[in-house]
C-alpha cells in the first residue's frame, strides 16, 4: 500500500497512530534506481516505511538550480508502487508536501550547523548547503520519528554530516549508509544527470574513470600516497574539477597518517551541472 501525505498535520496524526518502529528515506524526488535501492533496503527491515519527497529550498544557494530541479511526483509514485508490487504486507507513506511552509512554517528561524564537516569540500563550494540539509533532515526526523534512516553514500559528506548531527544531538535514529548505484559504464545515478546532453554524458565518465585511476595507483597502501596525490594534481589541471581529494573516511581530515579507510571525493562540472562521486578505500 502506498499512501500519499501532503500536510504536516496529516503526517503527525498518522505517525501518532502507528505504534511500530518505521524506516525512513528522505529524498528530493525525481526518483531513480539509487533512491529505490534505499527504499528496498528499508522495506527489508520494516513493514512501514516513510519516504519523503521535498525539494528543500534551504539547501540551494541563490544561483543554484532550485527553480529548475526536476519535480516528477506522478512518475515517482509509480516507481514506488512498482517496488511494492506483490508485497501486500508492506506500507510506504510518501510525505510530499506541496508547500514548503508545511516543513518550515512562517517564522521558522532555527538552523542546524555541524561545524567542521560542513565547511570543507562541498560545503566550501556551496556555503550554507549542509546547514540546509541538516536543518531539513532534523525537522523530518522530528516529525517522522524513524528508528532507522537510509542515506546514499553517493553524497558521502552529507552522510557524515547527518551521522555527526545524530551523534551530537543524541537523536534516537540509526543512520544507514547505502552503496552508490551506477550506470553500467560507471556514472553514478543522479537526478541531475538529466541536465546532460548525450555528448556530455559520455564526457562525464571522466569522473568515475579518474576516481578509479587514483584508487588503482593508491592500491590500498600508505606507501603509494605520494604517487596518488601526484596523479590527483595532474588530473585537476582540467579546470572542470571543483575538487578531487583524498580524505580520511571517518572525519574528512586531509591528514591520512593514521587513517585506515579513506575516501576519494570528486566533483566534476559538465557545463553548469556539478557531478558528485566518491570511492571508499582501505589503507594499510
Ligand atoms: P536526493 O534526492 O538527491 O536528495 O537523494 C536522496 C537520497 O538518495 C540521498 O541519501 C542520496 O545520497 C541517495 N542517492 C542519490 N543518488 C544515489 C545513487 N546513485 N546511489 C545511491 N544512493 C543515491
Amino acid at each position: 500500500m502506498v499512501k500519499i501525505i501532503t500536510t504536516t498535520q496529516e503526517l503527525q496524526e498518522l505517525r501518532g497512530k502507528l505504534k511500530r518502529a518505521a524506516g525512513f528515506v528522505p529524498t528530493m524526488g525525481n526518483l531513480h534506481a539509487g533512491h529505490l535501492s534505499l527504499l528496498q533496503q528499508a522495506l527489508q527491515e520494516y513493514d512501514e516505511v516513510f519516504f519523503s519527497i521535498f525539494v528543500n529550498p534551504k539547501q540551494f544557494g541563490p544561483n543554484e538550480d532550485f527553480g529548475k530541479y526536476p519535480r516528477t511526483l506522478t512518475q515517482d509514485l509509480e516507481l514506488i508502487q512498482s517496488v511494492l508490487a506483490g508485497r501486500p504486507d508492506k506500507a510506504v507513506y510518501v510525505f510530499a508536501p506541496t508547500d514548503p511552509s508545511e516543513i518550515f512554517p512562517a517564522g521558522y528561524d532555527s538552523s542546524i550547523s555541524v561545524c567542521g564537516l560542513s565547511h570543507w569540500l562541498e560545503g566550501k563550494v556551496r556555503p550554507g548547503h549542509f546547514e540546509g540539509v541538516a536543518t531539513v533532515v532534523y525537522r523530518l526526523f522530528e516529525l517522522i520519528k524513524p528508528e532507522r534512516a537510509y542515506f546514499g553514500l553517493k553524497d558521502y559528506q552529507q552522510y557524515l554530516v547527518i551521522r555527526q548531527m545524530v551523534r551530537d544531538l543524541c537523536l534516537p535514529v540509526q543512520i544507514i549508509g547505502m552503496p552508490i548505484i551506477r550506470e553500467a559504464e560507471g556514472l553514478a545515478l543522479s537526478s541531475r544527470n538529466q541536465y546532460l546532453s548525450p555528448e556530455q554524458r559520455k564526457q562525464a565518465l571522466v569522473l568515475f574513470e579518474s576516481l578509479q585511476k587514483v584508487a588503482h595507483t593508491l592500491n590500498g597502501k600508505k606507501a603509494n600516497l605520494d604517487q596518488a596525490r601526484d596523479m590527483i594534481r595532474e588530473l585537476i589541471q582540467d579546470p572542470n574539477w571543483d575538487y578531487l581529494e583524498l580524505r580520511d573516511a571517518e572525519n574528512l581530515s586531509p591528514d591520512l597518517n593514521t587513517s585506515q579507510r579513506v575516501t576519494l571525493l570528486g566533483v566534476y562540472r559538465m557545463g553548469t551541472t556539478r557531478l558528485l562521486d566518491n570511492l571508499q578505500l582501505e589503507l594499510a
